[in-house]
């Protein structure tokens, strides 16, 4: 299991597949899960989503960038999302992934982007989430989050639950819009749990500490058990509705996500867009290999 998942996390980082992918446009499967490759057919599929009671939190496509250029267009696409939230008055926020606004570039290059970026949201009041990527990143994205969050109020990040420091960053950030995770990238022990019960027990543990503690969670997961372990502890800790969203990617678990809404929870999915979608597909194949049924009925089902 560990060989396969360590297999597509290494295509996940190969760059030659990656720029190959982008010319190719969405392929493999890919088109399942990425809501669409640019804005207008991307605010369409929202639409939609919010028709079934559901709130998005939408993601251009796109990580890793080693050229400003790259990361000026990407600047430029998430503003062209923010102004077609708004326009559309779609149910909407943002997810970013620091790497691709310049993170590797130049942290001074990265800060401008990524405030251009949050202003632009606060003027329309749309929250802007910064994703975590893996551990070389992770501290230079807390310090940019917090730093942006004595300007702006509508920035929030992600806790991975794999980390050892988790439970100190959650302690830290408590009073942020926090998004909870087990955690997507190959991480060493030195820095991160590697066993799965080790990482769930983990991830449990924080949820219900933010629950009780913080200011407002997201629960992103497609695990029914945590996902079942979190409807009886809000039920025995009388937490209110408004203080919590589920949370899962565009294209998995239709039926629970349509589930949780029917049942009066609060719900977002996480929707992916554009071309640069092999790094995103690949991490999805790894932490589950079954999503390759995803490419068989792609290829099958012409
Ligand atoms: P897993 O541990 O993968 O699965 C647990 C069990 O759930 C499985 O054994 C199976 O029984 C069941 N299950 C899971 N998926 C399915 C399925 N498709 N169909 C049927 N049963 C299934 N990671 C980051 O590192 N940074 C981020 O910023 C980040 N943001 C995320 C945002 C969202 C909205 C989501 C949903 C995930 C995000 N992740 C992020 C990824 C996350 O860290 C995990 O890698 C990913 O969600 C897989 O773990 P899991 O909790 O879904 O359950």
């Amino acid at each position: 299991m560990t060989i396969v998942r360590d297999f597509f996390i290494g295509l996940s980082q190969n760059e030659l597949l990656n720029s190959a992918a982008k010319k190719y446009g969405l392929k493999m499967g890919a088109q399942s899960v990425v809501a669409g490759t640019n804005v207008a057919e991307t605010m369409e599929s929202i639409k939609k989503l919010n028709a079934q009671g559901m709130s998005c939190t939408i993601d251009n496509l796109g990580e890793f960038v080693f050229e400003k250029d790259e990361a000026l267009e990407a600047k430029g696409n998430i503003l062209e999302v923010i102004e077609a939230i708004h326009t559309h008055e779609v149910d909407a926020h943002i997810s970013l992934k620091p790497s691709q606004l310049g993170l590797d570039i130049d942290y001074d290059f990265c800060f401008e982007n990524l405030e251009a970026i949050v202003s632009a949201a606060h003027n329309y009041g749309i929250f802007v989430n910064f994703d975590m990527e893996d551990y070389p990143r992770l501290q230079a994205s807390f310090d940019i989050v917090e730093e942006l969050s004595k300007k702006y109020d509508n920035v929030g990040t992600v806790i991975q639950a794999y980390f050892y420091r988790a439970e100190e960053d959650l302690n830290k950030y408590k009073d942020f819009r926090l998004r909870i995770v087990k955690g997507a990238y190959k991480e060493s022990d030195e820095v991160a749990y590697q066993d799965k019960a080790d990482i769930d027990a983990n991830y449990i543990k924080l949820i219900e500490w933010h629950l009780l503690n913080g200011k407002f969670t997201s629960i992103a997961t497609h695990d029914h058990h945590v996902i079942n372990h979190v409807k009886q502890f809000v039920k025995n800790h009388s937490i209110s509705n408004d203080k919590f969203e589920f949370q899962m990617l565009y294209g998995f678990r239709t039926d629970m996500q349509q589930e949780l809404v029917r049942e009066g929870y609060n719900f977002c999915t996480y929707v992916p867009f554009g071309n640069d979608w092999y790094g995103y597909f690949m991490r999805r194949l790894a932490e589950r290999p079954q999503n390759l049924n995803l490419v068989a009925k792609q290829v099958f089902n012409k």
